[in-house]
C-alpha cells in the first residue's frame, strides 16, 4: 500500500529534462489542457494561446506521435509549432519572443496601484436588500469622510508609482457628500499637477440626489458617472428599494440627464444579479438595449455585507447564475446578429485575454490578484482596505484585510508591510492548489478575499469554489461558442476592437 502511494507521488514530480527534449521528433513546450464535456480538448500554453483539438490529441502530442510527414497531421503539427506548444529545436529560437509576450501579459503590474477608492460617505437614502455596505441615513459628521482623511488619502495616492490614476468616489450614496467630492477633486487636481499625475475621476451613484449643479461641476472636471441599473422597473425597484419613490425612474431620468450634459460615453451602468433577476435574463438585456446602452456588465451578487443578511433574496447556486448568464449572453449575441452592437463586459474581458497579447488589468480577474497592487480603498472612517470587497467584509466586523489607517500608517507599511505580504502569498493562481495545473490559469485570476469570505481561508478549495466554478464554466463556454459558430466569433472579435 505504502509503495503504491510513493509511486503515485512520484508520478506528480517533474520528469527529467530529457523527457521534454527529443533528437528525433520535437521538444515539448509548457502547456496545460482541459477536456470539454464533448471530448474535445483545449490546449493552453504559458503565454495564453489556445487551440481546440480532437479527443486524444494531448496524449498524442506528449507521446510524440504527431508526425510532420503524415498528411493527416501536417496542419496540426504546423499549428502546434506556430502557437508555441512544441518546438523543432531543443531550445527554440523564439524563446525571447515567448519571454517578451509573457512580460507583456503581466505588464499591468508595471505601474502598481492605480485605482484609489474613496468611500466619501456611508450615508444613503436607498434601502437595497443586497447593499454590500451597511448604509446609514443620518449623522453626517460620523459617517462622512473627514477632510483630514481625504488629505491623507490624496497624499498616499500621490505616492503611487502609477502616472495614470483613477480616483473613484463611492458610498453609501456618494452624491450625498458632494461638498466632500468637490473638496477632494480640487485638492487632487493641485497635487496631481505637482506630482505629474493624470487623474480620472469617477463617481459611483444611484443618481437619485443628482442636481444640475452637480452635473455642471462633473462636466467642467471631466468626472465620469457609474450607476446601477438592474433591469426593467419591476426588477430594479424590487432590488433597489427607495422609500416613497421609484429608484428605477430616478436612475433612468438621471442617465438621460448625464448623457445630455456629459456625453453618452461618460455614463455607464452595472447590473447586480439577485435571485429575482435570475428569472429575467432576456428582459434585463432588452432593457439595456431599449435605453440605448452599448454595453452591459452582468455581475453575480457579492457574498458580503447586507447581501448575506437577506439570504432568501440573495443566495443562489452558481449553476443558476451560469444558466442566467448564458441565456442573457445568447440574447446579447442575438441583438448583435440583428445589427445592434452591444457588448457584455465580463465576456469581453475574457475575450481580450483569449484573443490578444495585451495585458488585461481587471482587478477581479488577474494574477497576481488586483487587491493592493491595482486597487486600494480608503474608507469613510480613515481605515485602509485591500479592496472594495475587503471593506465590505469589515462591515461584517471582520478586519482581516484592513491594512492601516489614513494619517497613521505609512505608505510602506500599507503596501509592503506584514499584512500585505501575508495576503500576497495567496494572490497568484500560478501557485494555488488546483489553479497551478488548470488550463485556464492565464485567463482567470486569484481572489483571496472571496476565498476567505466563502471558504474560510485565503487559498480556497477549488472543487467547490464558486469563483472557480463560474470562471471555468464561462471560459469554456466562450471558447465553445467561438469554435462552433464563426459568426459568433466575428461578433466577439468586434467586442474587443470596438468595431462592428
Ligand atoms: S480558479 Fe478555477 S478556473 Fe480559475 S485558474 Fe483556478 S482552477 Fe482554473
Amino acid at each position: 500500500m505504502e509503495t503504491a502511494i510513493i509511486k503515485e507521488r512520484q508520478t506528480r514530480k517533474f520528469k527529467d529534462v530529457a523527457y521534454f527534449r527529443s533528437e528525433e521528433t520535437y521538444t515539448l513546450l509548457p502547456f496545460r489542457f482541459h477536456r470539454m464535456p464533448d471530448g474535445r480538448e483545449i490546449l493552453v500554453n504559458e503565454i495564453g494561446d489556445y487551440m481546440v483539438v480532437p479527443s486524444g490529441t494531448t496524449a498524442r502530442i506528449i507521446n510524440r506521435e504527431i508526425n510532420n510527414n503524415d498528411p493527416e497531421d501536417a496542419v496540426l503539427y504546423e499549428d502546434l509549432v506556430a502557437a508555441f506548444f512544441i518546438a523543432e529545436q531543443a531550445v527554440p529560437d523564439l524563446l525571447e519572443v515567448m519571454a517578451t509576450r509573457y512580460r507583456t501579459k503581466k505588464s499591468f503590474l508595471d505601474s502598481f496601484t492605480s485605482l484609489h477608492i474613496f468611500v466619501i460617505s456611508l450615508r444613503c437614502e436607498h434601502t437595497c436588500h443586497y447593499c454590500q455596505v451597511s448604509r446609514v441615513t443620518s449623522d453626517k459628521n460620523k459617517f462622512d469622510m473627514s477632510r483630514v482623511h481625504i488629505d491623507a488619502g490624496i497624499d498616499m495616492m500621490m505616492r503611487s508609482p502609477a502616472r495614470q490614476l483613477t480616483m473613484e468616489f463611492q458610498g453609501g450614496e456618494a452624491l450625498l457628500a458632494f461638498d466632500n467630492i468637490i473638496y477632494a477633486v480640487e485638492k487632487a487636481k493641485v497635487a496631481g499637477e505637482q506630482h505629474n499625475k493624470q487623474i480620472t475621476y469617477v463617481i459611483c451613484t444611484n443618481l437619485a440626489p443628482l442636481t444640475d449643479d452637480m452635473l455642471v461641476y462633473c462636466k467642467e472636471n471631466n468626472i465620469l458617472i457609474s450607476t446601477s441599473l438592474d433591469g426593467p422597473v419591476y426588477v430594479h425597484d424590487k432590488n433597489r428599494h427607495k422609500p416613497d419613490a421609484s429608484s428605477y425612474r430616478l436612475a433612468v431620468d438621471g442617465i438621460h440627464r448625464c448623457r445630455e450634459i456629459l456625453g453618452e460615453e461618460n455614463v455607464s451602468a452595472l447590473t447586480t444579479t439577485t435571485r429575482l433577476s435570475l428569472d429575467y435574463p432576456i428582459e434585463i438585456v432588452d432593457e439595456y438595449v431599449a435605453l440605448g446602452f452599448r454595453n452591459i456588465f452582468l455581475r453575480p451578487i457579492s457574498p458580503y455585507g447586507f447581501a448575506t443578511k437577506s439570504v432568501n433574496k440573495n443566495k443562489y447556486e452558481t449553476s443558476r447564475f451560469l444558466e442566467f448568464y448564458k441565456t442573457a449572453l445568447q440574447r446579447i449575441i442575438r441583438h448583435n446578429l440583428d445589427g445592434y452592437f452591444i457588448r457584455e463586459d465580463y465576456t469581453a474581458i475574457i475575450l481580450k485575454k483569449l484573443l490578444t497579447p495585451f495585458p488585461v488589468g481587471y482587478v477581479d480577474l488577474q494574477s497576481p490578484a488586483g487587491l493592493i497592487n491595482s486597487v486600494i480603498v480608503f474608507n469613510y472612517d480613515g481605515a485602509i482596505y485591500a479592496s472594495d470587497e475587503a471593506r465590505m467584509l469589515a462591515e461584517m466586523k471582520d478586519f482581516t484585510f484592513r491594512l492601516g489607517t489614513l494619517g497613521e500608517t505609512s505608505y510602506e507599511e500599507v503596501f509592503y508591510g506584514e499584512k500585505a505580504q501575508i495576503i500576497s502569498e495567496a494572490m497568484l493562481n500560478e501557485s494555488l492548489p488546483g489553479c497551478s495545473e488548470c488550463a485556464f490559469q492565464s485567463y482567470c485570476g486569484a481572489d483571496p478575499v472571496f476565498n476567505y469570505a466563502t471558504q474560510g481561508d485565503m487559498y480556497g478549495f477549488r472543487p467547490d469554489n464558486a469563483f472557480c466554478q463560474r470562471n471555468m464554466e464561462l471560459i469554456q463556454y466562450i471558447i465553445t461558442l467561438m469554435e462552433d459558430d464563426k459568426q459568433v466569433e466575428k461578433i466577439f472579435r468586434s467586442w474587443i476592437t470596438g468595431k462592428s
